[in-house]
């Protein structure tokens, strides 16, 4: 069964780091699409890891999104998006412009994550201490995210679950592919 999106829709990716998520967007949408926080702090700061440029790079990720959303354009939200407040801010801006969100949960598992961090370079000093605080907050997250308001909530469990997904886009009527 492939995972149902609508046509004009915010996308929100929730997992851990290494759990896939820029991989999982790489493999189903359009590059342009997807909208990734670790590529916007390399932007601002040229150091895709460096959280002291965060705050920035979070800023420009949303102007990006709002300006997406305002001309009806299929947009991922590609950032680890663990904590309710964090997932409020693309409920928020949809709701803006009337349109959908839904959330694509990836959970290959903590282990799995941990050793896909520590194979890449760019993660291995990751302490961690920040990727157990990440899983806490994937748990928590599951018995959250329905009440949350998305229109759905894809919850893919397991390496081989997020292997074999599909997204297949559903256009309602009257809405073009979009080019
Ligand atoms: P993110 O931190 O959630 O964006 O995770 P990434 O997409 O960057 O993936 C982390 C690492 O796991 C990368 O080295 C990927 O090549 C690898 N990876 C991601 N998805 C899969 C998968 O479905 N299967 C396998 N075997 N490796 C994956
Ligand atoms: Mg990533």
């Amino acid at each position: 069964m492939p995972i149902e999106i609508p046509g004009k829709c915010l996308v929100c990716l929730v997992g851990t780091s290494g759990s896939g998520k820029s991989t999982f967007g790489r493999k189903h949408f359009r590059p342009t699409e997807v909208l990734s926080s670790d590529f916007f702090r390399g932007l601002v700061c040229d150091d895709e890891t460096d959280q002291s440029s965060t705050a920035d790079a979070f800023a420009c990720l949303v102007h990006v999104a709002r300006a997406r959303l305002r001309a009806g354009r299929l947009t991922v939200i590609d950032a680890t998006n663990l904590r309710r407040e964090d997932r409020q801010v693309w409920l928020d801006m949809a709701r803006d412009f009337g349109l959908p969100v839904v959330a694509i949960v990836l959970d290959p598992g903590e282990e799995v994550c941990r050793a896909r961090n520590a194979a890449r370079p760019d993660r291995v000093s990751m302490p961690a201490r920040v990727l157990t605080r990440q899983d806490w907050l994937l748990r928590r997250s599951l018995g959250q995210l329905r009440r949350e308001g998305f229109l759905r909530v894809s919850y893919l469990e397991g390496e081989a679950a997020i292997g074999e997904a599909s997204v297949a886009l559903v256009r309602t009527c009257g809405e073009g592919d979009g080019g």
